[in-house]
């Protein structure tokens, strides 16, 4: 069963094996000494944590080689807080592995503009529903009600405005949840860590860094 299910032909899978047919060609047959000593190990010094998205992949967007980023995608780029309550925490523990095995220096939250989840936030179009109906979403981006309510009173729940607002608003929650983690708040604190907040527009490519202390996202020149 295992194989009719893996061999199975689709247009999907033809198109992603002709892309590995690419890549050994292009990326990996020219290279082939970097991916040797990738072999012995990673050494990332970023972490990003970006939404699962199709359209903002930080690879491409950053434009890095293999080995050079650990990256944490999840819908709408949410960080939890710090939680020690009984389930799967799978983002902390990317966290846990990022910042205390591999070391890296800085974490880089990245937002982005029409995205699902935080429209999703805004409208809460999913409120209520059964989990494996929308409700595991709706629980996920429930971290962003406390900022939705200002937002919404201000610029309403539907359209563009009311949207990038809530987008810039998650990346700054999830930064604030960040700080929550006893390892990551002491490693910022000795300077050995640093956070950033950044947002990738995609109707025109453009990357935002925030600035903390302003509060503003400004456009990368
Ligand atoms: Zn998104």
């Amino acid at each position: 069963m295992g194989d009719a299910m893996t061999t199975a032909p689709s247009p999907e899978l033809d198109r992603l094996v002709e892309g590995y047919r690419r890549f050994r060609e292009t990326a990996w047959t020219p290279r082939r000494e970097r991916w040797a000593r990738l072999r012995e190990g990673q050494n990332p010094e970023v972490m990003i944590i970006a939404c699962s998205d199709s359209r903002v992949d930080p690879a491409q967007i950053f434009d890095v080689d293999p080995g050079e980023m650990f990256v944490v995608r999840n819908v709408a780029a949410m960080v939890p807080p710090f939680e020690t309550a009984p389930g799967h925490h799978g983002v902390s523990a990317a966290l846990e592995f990022a910042v205390q095995v591999l070391g890296v220096k800085e974490i880089i939250v990245m937002g982005h503009g029409m995205c699902g989840g935080c429209r999703a936030a805004l409208t809460q179009e999913l409120h209520g529903a059964e989990p494996g109906e929308g409700g595991f979403i709706a629980d996920w981006i429930a971290m962003l009600d406390e900022v939705r309510a200002p937002i919404a009173a201000t610029l309403g729940t539907t359209g563009r405005p009311a949207e990038r607002a809530m987008e810039e608003a998650g990346v700054k929650v999830s930064l604030a949840n960040l700080r929550t983690f006893p390892c990551i708040r002491r490693k910022e604190r000795d300077g050995t860590l640093k956070l950033r907040g950044a947002f990738f527009a995609i109707s025109d490519g453009v990357l935002h860094l925030l600035d903390e202390s302003s509060g503003r996202f400004e456009a990368v020149e």
